[in-house]
């Protein structure tokens, strides 16, 4: 996820570019760049960082230029570094290409351009955009449809701005999959991945569609789509303030991040499933597939919401794989002087890749000789690039300092790892294919959960006042239990304790009165009479229950206070589904006490200390 905007028309651009990329910075960070013309030439300035970099280099009226096009990068492919920054040049210096998004065939087209003669700068999937179109261009077609044509080839998404040294005001901008949407002014016209870059100067404004294609001049927006045929477009007339739209609407950062997950947990699965071979691809893990099939042990590693993920992940992985797991906190592992040897594969789970007490975990376990695989969602990471091998969650930035969509998307790129790992052992065809295609279906399931944000906003005004919560689970859910008491101590401040459902009568149990809410997950599956009796032990004893169950469990209702209903699905998958309610009931019991749930009292996203 990256941002993207561009500007033609009668203004100085620079200021303006600067100014959009800023706003669209939360979108990421991992460097920034524009493209402008330098008389009748195109030049870039790019740097690693922040846009604030960027700016210094530029303030000042140093560089003028009336069309140019801006990014600030949320690497994919390919370090954070100014060589990986984007604009991207084409052979020639004449075209300058920007992109968000993923170019799935990249390998492909690359080996096949690379044999025509074309030297790659940067090690970016979208670099084969800009040199695909030169190529077109280089064959006799316009600058439109080259890129047209380009399009045609290319598989994955790209929301994309481009200029042409030949054709000085025009932006040519396309989308498929990542958004951008066209602001019109008098005399002047701008694009954005959102309308925060834009909203200062116009608030009419053209949405653009997949496999849309558009020409903007200042005098004018021309749409065609994919197969060259004109699209009429709608102007809209936008009525939201700034302010309200840097969160895309949403009140709050994490609440955006909740209600993202739809579309990141399809990004973590895009172009690595392949449902007609029940089969899954993961080029990070292609050079230590084998080393890591052998290993004898898998130990998972991490700390706070990844170190649920990994919970989850050691059921998946001997459920299915039959290799013993097991899972570490990251700081502890350091310290006690872990039994390791070549034989046992470590997974570090890290959202930002450089969290402290991980980071030293996979020092330590590189040096007794284990081999070393980093789950991370920053690209180019400390963890990332420590590791010899890994797998990027690619959720997007994640703001909200409680994790939401990142620990969802370490879920996928787990229940990912197990099945690559199944198929090269007992996995048939068929049951690699039903896991396939019942996982693809988990995006669409998780947008059905967040339409019962009312539902559970009203059960969160119940508990506001609450000043204790127990969540219990069994087996896949357990680890849920723990995220979801974690996601009500860090952002409402109320004390909570997840617990495996069958351990209560063993402690907590004493806890339980009238004033003691319990969470209790209860899918339909082996451990469904067990939790019933859990559920039964807490009414006795006068505790109000809230019950996550499956759709069309219509005999839980009779026992429990409130029921948040999930569509069922295979057990591996259902933690992904459960924890969406409580992420919801932990938000919104913390908005109705007024706390930030953004940034929560004494906590950081990123801890970079041990
Ligand atoms: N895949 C591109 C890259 O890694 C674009 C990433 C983005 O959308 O931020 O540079």
């Amino acid at each position: 996820m990256c941002g993207i905007v561009g500007y033609t028309g009668k203004r100085d651009c620079i200021p303006i570019l600067i100014e959009g990329l800023k706003r669209l910075e939360y979108r990421g960070y991992d460097s920034a760049g524009i493209g402008y013309f330098d008389k009748d030439k195109l030049a870039y300035i790019k740097r690693k960082g922040r846009v604030t970099e960027l700016e210094s280099l530029v303030e000042g009226g140093k560089i003028v230029s009336k069309t140019g096009i801006g990014h600030t990068r949320w690497a994919t492919h390919g370090i954070p570094n100014e060589i990986n920054a984007h604009p991207h040049f084409s052979k020639n210096r004449d075209i300058l290409l920007i992109h968000n998004g993923i170019i799935e065939n990249y390998q492909a087209l690359k080996k096949i351009l690379i044999n025509e003669g074309y030297k790659f700068e940067s090690e970016t999937d979208s670099e084969v955009i800009v040199h695909l179109i030169d190529r077109f261009i280089k064959k006799g077609y316009s600058f439109s449809d080259s890129v047209r044509h380009t399009l045609i080839e290319i598989e994955g998404t790209y929301g994309l701005a481009i200029i042409y040294e030949k054709e000085p005001d025009k932006i040519i901008a396309a989308k498929k999959g990542s958004p951008l949407v066209i602001g019109i002014g008098g005399d002047e016209n701008i694009i954005a991945s959102d309308i925060n870059a834009l909203i200062a100067h116009t608030k009419q404004v053209i949405y653009l569609e997949d496999y849309e294609i558009a020409e903007i001049t200042k005098e004018g927006i021309l749409v065609r789509n994919i197969h060259d045929i004109p699209v009429e477009k709608e102007v809209i007339e936008l009525s939201m303030t700034v302010e309200e739209i840097s969160k895309g609407g949403y009140s709050t950062f994490m609440l955006k991040e909740i209600f993202e997950q739809p579309d990141a947990l399809t990004n973590a699965m895009r172009g690595r499933i392949i449902v007609d071979e029940g089969r899954v691809k993961l080029g990070g893990l292609e050079g230590i597939m084998d080393r890591l099939y052998h290993s004898e042990r898998i130990i998972i590693s991490g700390c706070g919401t990844s170190w649920h993920a990994g919970l989850v992940g050691e059921y998946m992985f001997e459920q299915y794989l039959r290799i013993p797991t097991e899972v570490e906190y990251a700081s502890e592992f350091r310290y006690r002087n872990p039994v390791l040897s070549e034989k046992d594969a470590v997974i570090f789970i890290s959202q930002s890749g450089e969290t402290a007490d991980t980071l030293a975990a996979l020092k330590e376990a590189k040096t007794k000789g284990a081999l070393c695989l980093g789950i991370c969602n920053a690209v180019g990471s400390s963890i990332a690039r420590e590791s010899h091998g890994g797998v990027y969650t690619h959720a997007g930035p994640e703001i909200g300092v409680a994790s939401t969509k990142a620990f969802t998307s370490q879920l996928v790129v787990l229940a990912l790892i197990t099945i690559l790992l199944a198929r090269r052992k007992e996995l048939s065809l068929t049951d690699g294919r039903n896991l396939l295609t019942e996982f693809q279906s988990i995006p669409d399931k998780v947008r059905k959960i967040l339409e019962l944000n009312n539902q559970i906003e009203k059960i969160a005004e119940d508990f506001k006042n609450s000043t204790n919560f127990l969540y219990l689970g069994r087996g896949y859910n357990f680890p849920v239990a723990l995220e979801g008491a974690l996601k009500l101590k860090e952002i409402s401040y109320i004390h909570a304790e997840g617990y495996p459902a069958a351990e209560m009568k063993h402690g907590p149990i004493a806890l339980i009165d009238e004033n003691m809410p319990v969470v209790v997950i209860a899918p339909k599956d082996s451990t469904y009479e067990k939790i019933i009796s859990n559920i039964q032990e807490v009414k006795a004893r006068n505790g109000k229950i809230i019950a996550i169950a499956i759709e069309g469990d219509d005999e839980i209702e009779k026992i429990v206070d409130y029921v948040i209903r999930v569509p069922d699905t295979i057990r591996i998958f259902m933690p992904i589904l459960t924890v969406l309610p409580l992420q919801l009931l932990a938000y919104h019991i913390a908005v109705n006490k007024g706390l930030n749930v953004d940034q929560p009292r004494n906590l950081a996203k990123s801890v970079t200390v041990e």
